[in-house]
């Protein structure tokens, strides 16, 4: 007779950078009950062009604290905005409606990705003093240019919308959808609290729950947040990624 399988909890902020500083911390506290420090942070190495991390500064040193907390540190594009001229017309509507341009690494070339992923890397590493756990595309969102650099550079975790995977191995770790909230509009706003509910409570083996910085201006999402962390937990174990 073989065990039943154990049902796990991934948790992760995005757009971890000093322009939200003040989110970050909320979105911690509201994580910490449920999870503890059992949750990744995914960097942004100079949001938008202009909030950069900057070594030595208060805010590297905060980072370098979650880090030695064993909070574990994914980078996250670079500008997390994106630059790039897409060609082809699919990609490029994919990248303006779906993501409001922030999808930085959906039309960067091998060369370009593999630049941007050695910069932020080097920096990241620099100011929390030890390696990057993984690296998560802006908006979820590869390239083919990306996926190559991502393979070169031997990240041992990457995430989509649907799949948690090692560049390094090849391998898949984990397939379900995450849990994540919007709050551009108000459809997508009620779009994401209607898919929260349904999911937190589905048999998935391995669920993800993805928090973003805006969502804190939001008490409706944050009421939505806090239920779905406290019925995940409830059932299910936190883990880090790097324990799949
Ligand atoms: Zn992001």
């Amino acid at each position: 007779m073989s065990a039943l399988p154990r049902r796990l909890l991934l948790a992760s902020i995005h757009d971890v950078s000093p322009r939200f500083e003040s989110e970050v911390d909320r979105l911690l506290d509201l994580l910490a009950p449920h999870v503890g420090k059992r949750l990744a942070m995914l960097v942004v190495p100079n949001h938008w062009g202009d909030a950069p991390i900057v070594s030595g500064s208060p805010f590297a040193t905060r980072l370098r604290e979650w880090a030695e907390q064993d909070v574990e540190m994914f980078l996250h594009g670079y500008f997390h905005r994106d630059t790039a001229a897409h060609g082809a017309g699919r990609d490029r509507l994919r990248a303006r409606f779906m993501t409001a341009g922030e999808g930085e690494f959906l039309g960067l070339s091998r060369a370009e990705a593999s630049a941007r992923i050695a910069d932020g890397r080097s920096l990241l590493e620099d100011v929390i003093g030890r390696s990057v756990d993984g690296f998560v595309a802006p908006a979820w969102l590869y390239g083919s240019g990306a996926r190559e650099a991502l393979h070169e550079a031997r990240f041992p975790i990457a995430e989509d919308h649907l799949h948690v995977w090692s560049p390094a191995s090849g391998q898949q770790l984990a397939k379900g959808p995450v849990i994540t909230w919007a709050s551009r509009t108000r459809l997508r706003l009620a779009s994401s609290l209607a898919a929260a509910a349904a999911l937190r409570r589905a048999p998935i083996e391995v669920l993800r729950i993805g928090v973003h910085p805006p969502d804190v201006r939001h008490p409706a999402l944050m009421r939505s947040i806090h239920r779905t962390l406290a019925i995940a937990a409830r059932r299910r174990e936190p883990i880090h990624y790097s324990e799949l």
